[in-house]
């Protein structure tokens, strides 16, 4: 950031807003909320996601599905996957993340986030107002099996070098030490996971 960046920051004062974050959780109902998963690439984050916010909307609360891979086709299509990139790609999508558990809403985030300090800032910075505003989920899936399902290709194209920087062949993740939520695909089928998830959830 130049001086003259800073300078101008120093003009930009914050609006408070009328209609608070209380207002509108009382509005839908219930506490805006983030679902954080982790885990390697075709662990089944997408997957118990989506069954994740299909429970959850059946049950009549609002979510929304910050999917990582669809994000790259937008808010995020100028990232690639060195590990600055996967930095500023997570930032990004705490920031979004941030604006919709302020909107009330109970947003679930599926990216691999494989770097531990940076998941543990963004939980930091979520919960700086209230305590439980986030909730991490580890989508424990060990690379045999990831590599074995292979939903998308990628670890074949990893092995053979023509993608770089993947994450658990070339490139660190790091489980995360105490999730609240912890799921097992090898014994858990999807439903059951996304099942076990929404009980542990404080909304
Ligand atoms: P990620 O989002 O972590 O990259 P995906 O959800 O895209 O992973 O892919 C996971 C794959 O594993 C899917 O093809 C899914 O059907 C399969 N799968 C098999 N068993 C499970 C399970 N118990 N939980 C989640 N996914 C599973």
């Amino acid at each position: 950031m130049t001086t003259r960046d800073i300078q101008s920051l120093e003009n930009i004062r914050w609006h408070r807003t009328e209609v608070s974050r209380k207002d509108r959780e009382t509005l839908h109902g219930h506490r805006g909320l983030a679902v954080w998963f982790t885990g390697l690439s075709g662990s089944g984050k997408s997957t118990i996601a989506n069954a994740l916010c299909a429970q959850l909307h059946a049950r009549g609360i609002s979510t929304y599905l910050l999917d990582g891979d669809n994000l790259r086709h937008g808010l995020n299509s100028d990232l690639g996957f060195s590990m600055e990139d996967r930095e500023e790609n997570m930032r990004r999508v705490s920031e979004v993340t941030g604006l919709m558990v302020d909107a009330g809403l109970v947003v679930i985030t599926s990216l691999i986030s494989p770097l531990r300090q940076q998941r543990e800032q963004i939980r930091t910075k979520l919960n700086r107002d209230e305590a439980n505003r986030f909730v991490e989920v580890f989508v424990d899936t060990p690379l045999e099996v990831c590599e074995q399902r292979d939903p998308k290709g990628l670890y074949a194209k990893a092995r053979s070098g023509e993608i770089e920087d993947f994450t658990g062949i070339s490139s660190p993740f790091e489980p995360p030490l105490h999730p609240e939520v912890h799921v097992d695909t090898t014994v858990m089928d999807v439903d059951t996971c996304a099942q076990h998830i929404l009980t542990k959830l404080p909304v």
